[in-house]
């Protein structure tokens, strides 16, 4: 007892005197003042990856920005009808999953084997309440699905055609596999896998992932992801993929892995994009809210250090992160990003580029 007595007022001490890391540098431009008022808050991403500017070409990117703000104002309506985090999340991910431009839903990337997996997961920080998927190929809105694993069954996490089952009872939309498939994703699939297109004319084995396939490189851009924060304080984070394009069939990254890809507590919410199995093996996106949470430090700083770990161990990525207080941040090590916020003000903002915004 005598050792408790004492260690109260050293413990006091310490905290008046802001034992707390103090925060690092300037926030850069992509990070919100960190005086920003709290409020219904949205940030999201679509992906990050290699993107030179001017590559994707004006119309294309017209639309890509289009979609971006479309998704960032769903979200956000919902959070001005004082709608839960989680509500938001669900609807700005669902804009996303619905557009070609996004490897997520419609859009996404194929496997090895010429298939569209989806993966998607979702997490309540209000309430410790999750919800994941992987490998699904039938339910036209992943994030959907991510929910009905989390309120319709006593599990977090499940794959295919069991997830699939629990999608279709909760009346979730089903679809044919070839719906998620576009002209895009496919040539692009055939300049990484030429091998494929000749093995299915010779009436080999299509879908047998070829021997010597190039194995799948930096992450193609259009992982999407969202953290909102409702007007209740309450965070929530979500994220949902085609994963790595060219992947081996039944590989799962990290979008639907809790504390990799996805992340939310009460005071932080996270959404990863990148190359997956780095953040599986780091837990980047628990690690983020744990090193706020546990160093007192902003949000901002936790993001911009991780990211740059990453980039130490030469792996593209790239994160977007809430806090209570609505501060949202932006990081990533790659030269592109697709990304957007809209604060309490109402006001959008999206950029893609390095420097943007
Ligand atoms: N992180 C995703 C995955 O590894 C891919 C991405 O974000 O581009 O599945």
């Amino acid at each position: 007892m005598p050792r408790f007595r004492l260690a109260l007022p050293v413990l006091a001490l310490l905290l008046s005197l802001g034992c707390a890391e103090p925060p690092s540098e300037q926030p850069t431009a992509d990070i919100t003042p960190e005086a920003a008022p709290a409020g219904p808050t949205l940030v999201i991403h679509g992906g990050a990856g290699t993107l030179r500017r001017g590559e994707i070409g004006d119309e294309r990117e017209a639309e890509i920005r289009g979609v971006l703000t479309e998704a960032l104002e769903t979200g956000h309506a919902v959070l001005l009808a004082e709608g839960s985090a989680l509500d938001a999340v669900i609807a700005t991910i669902r804009v996303l999953e619905d557009s070609p431009h996004f490897n997520a839903g419609r859009g996404a990337v194929f496997t090895a084997a010429g298939t569209n997996e989806l993966d998607a997961s979702l997490m309540d920080g209000a309430t410790g309440e999750a919800g994941a998927v992987t490998g699904i190929t039938r339910v036209r809105h992943p994030i959907s699905a991510a929910r009905a694993v989390m309120e319709n069954t006593p599990h977090v996490f499940l794959s295919g055609p069991g997830a699939e089952a629990v999608a279709e009872q909760a009346g979730l939309e089903m679809v044919d596999p070839s719906f998620f498939r576009t002209e895009q994703r496919w040539r692009q699939f055939l300049e990484k896998q030429p091998s494929f297109r000749l093995e299915k004319e010779a009436g080999g084995a299509a879908g047998a992932p070829s021997l010597g396939a190039p194995s799948p490189g930096a992450p193609s851009l259009g992982t999407v992801g969202a953290v909102a924060l409702d007007t209740a304080g309450r965070i929530a984070a979500g994220t949902s993929t085609g994963g790595l394009s060219n992947k081996m069939a039944g590989r799962i990254g990290d979008s639907p892995i809790l504390g990799a890809g996805t992340w939310a507590d009460s005071g932080c919410g996270v959404s990863g994009t990148g190359h997956g199995e780095s953040f599986i093996k780091n837990a980047v996106a628990h690690d983020l809210c744990a090193r706020a949470a546990y160093r007192g430090i902003p949000v901002a700083q936790a993001a911009r250090e991780i990211v740059a770990e990453l980039e130490e161990a030469g792996a593209a990525a790239g994160v977007i992160a809430l806090d209570g207080q609505g501060n949202a941040v932006m990081e990533f090590n790659t030269e592109g990003m697709y990304r957007g916020t809209i604060g309490a003000n109402g006001v959008v903002s999206v950029a893609i580029y390095r420097g943007d915004g």
